[in-house]
């Protein structure tokens, strides 16, 4: 993993193309897009400004710090790109935006059109959201929808990140692939009105916004998150503070979105006031399976809770919300991060695999989101991404042994399958069959699907 293998990107992907032809070659460009990030020229970012932006909802998922960004992509580049058409015949598909100036993946235009080309070569062409009408409309202090309650996977999820910072805090807390508080301080540092913790009835308000100009009813769900609470926050425990926005937002709009929740794998009572207070969906995210790497990784996490109590909170939380509706998260690739990670694509995919099995068999389904290596983290200062073979093959794997055990796709993400999945930081919703079941929520009225 250095920078040797960011080139030759096109005959790279082009031969994982031809190896795995049952990977959608769109699945396989995101992936590597979402490792790499990407660059915009200044005719592109020129054009990307009309178009909703991007709006670092929790961490930075760029590989360079703000300061390294001369042409200001972090106020300019947009939330995502869907990718379409071009010589490849690309089916819509919806990617996250990871800024890096550096990488061969650039969004420029081309014949008057905005593409996608590595090393020059068009591979696609781009097409931008709109900016929503809620956008357009700022809370009554002035705070804008963007920064309380924006709007990622091309505005199917409302992503509240309600406290910005973490208790894990320094080298020897915070998950080391995560670079939450340093991010804050960047953006204080350049200008975004970065608040720590969003108030309640601001949150509250924001939806409202949202509920009043979405008629189309193109929000699906909301995450309700933020940085771990290992002592206390404004006097409130973290099951307290989270659960009080999941009962504001859930008595105000019953029913109006699936409602999810990423906070700690917190012993059962917390959860079952998760689901109490109308939260749906339950992500205890434990970011690395293998049991050597996870204190290494996860060093605040091991010394407040502990790997083997992790998860079988995991487990056990499966009893309040049902399996389906615990979707715990790793962060695919970070496995292979040195000086730790695994060091070939076998081993790394060995070990994921025995966590997909352990999990899947109890009928709970991972996710996961692909790793860039955020160079204001730990991990992220002196190494590139993961190879892009773990990559295809965790999503291979993944949706091998989602279908082995019979599974639906997961609640909560919009709809499965190449040209119709919609989230942004990971293929793995790209590269299921397009006719996979969705797993229903128990009194969801309307599609769980929405594109
Ligand atoms: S728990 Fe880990 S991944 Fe989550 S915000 Fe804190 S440091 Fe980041």
């Amino acid at each position: 993993m250095s920078d040797k293998i960011e080139k030759n990107r096109l005959a790279e992907v082009d031969s994982l193309i031809e190896k795995y032809p049952d990977v959608p070659q769109e699945a396989i460009f995101k992936e590597d897009l979402l490792r790499l990030g990407v660059s915009f020229s200044e005719d592109a970012l020129r054009v990307c400004s009309g178009f909703k932006p991007k709006s670092y909802f929790i961490f930075s998922f760029d590989l360079r710090p703000i300061k390294e960004l001369e042409q200001g992509e972090n106020l300019r580049a947009p939330e995502e790109l869907s990718l379409v058409d071009g010589p490849r015949g690309f089916r819509r598909t919806i990617v996250s935006v990871r800024i890096n100036p550096g990488s061969p993946y650039r969004v420029d235009i081309i014949e008057g059109k905005l593409s996608l080309l590595v090393e020059g070569e068009g591979v696609c062409e781009v097409e931008l959201q709109e900016m929503p009408e809620y956008y357009l409309r700022d809370l009554r202090n002035g705070r804008t929808i963007s920064e309380i309650a924006p709007t990622i996977e091309w505005g199917y999820l409302v992503y509240l990140t309600v406290y910005r910072k973490c208790q894990y805090f320094g080298f020897k807390e915070e998950c080391q692939f995560c670079d939450i508080n340093e991010n804050v301080r960047q953006q204080k540092e350049a200008g975004r009105p970065y608040e720590t913790v969003k108030p309640i009835e601001e949150v509250v308000e924001a939806l409202e916004i949202i509920d009043e100009t979405d008629v189309e009813k193109r929000t699906g769900a909301y995450t309700l998150t933020g940085g771990s609470i290992t002592r206390h926050l404004r006097g409130e425990d973290e099951a307290t503070f989270y659960e009080a926005y999941a009962r504001a937002i859930n008595s105000r709009f019953p029913g109006r979105w699936i409602s999810k929740m990423v906070v700690q794998a917190l012993p059962l009572d917390d959860v079952k006031r998760f689901r109490d207070a109308g939260v749906q969906i339950y992500h205890p995210n434990y970011e690395v399976w293998d049991r050597r790497l996870f204190p290494i990784i996860c060093p605040g996490k091991e010394d407040y809770v502990g790997r083997d109590e992790w998860m079988k909170r995991i487990v056990d939380s499966a009893e309040i919300f049902g399996p389906s509706q615990v979707i715990p998260n790793f962060v695919a690739g970070v496995e292979m991060a040195a000086p730790h990670g695994f060091k070939t694509v076998e081993e790394a995919l060995a070990s994921t695999g025995e966590g997909l099995d352990y999990f899947m068999s109890q009928g709970i389904t991972p996710r996961f989101t692909v790793w860039c290596p955020e160079p204001l983290s730990v991990l992220g200062k002196d190494q590139g991404p993961a190879p892009l073979e773990y990559h295809v093959g965790l999503l291979r794997l993944w949706r091998e042994t989602l279908l082995r055990y019979g599974l639906p796709a997961p609640p909560g993400y919009g709809e499965p399958g190449v040209g119709k999945a919609v989230f942004s930081v990971s293929s793995f919703m790209d590269a299921l069959p397009g006719d996979l079941e969705v797993a229903r929520i128990p009194g969801e009225s309307r599609p769980a699907a929405r594109s």
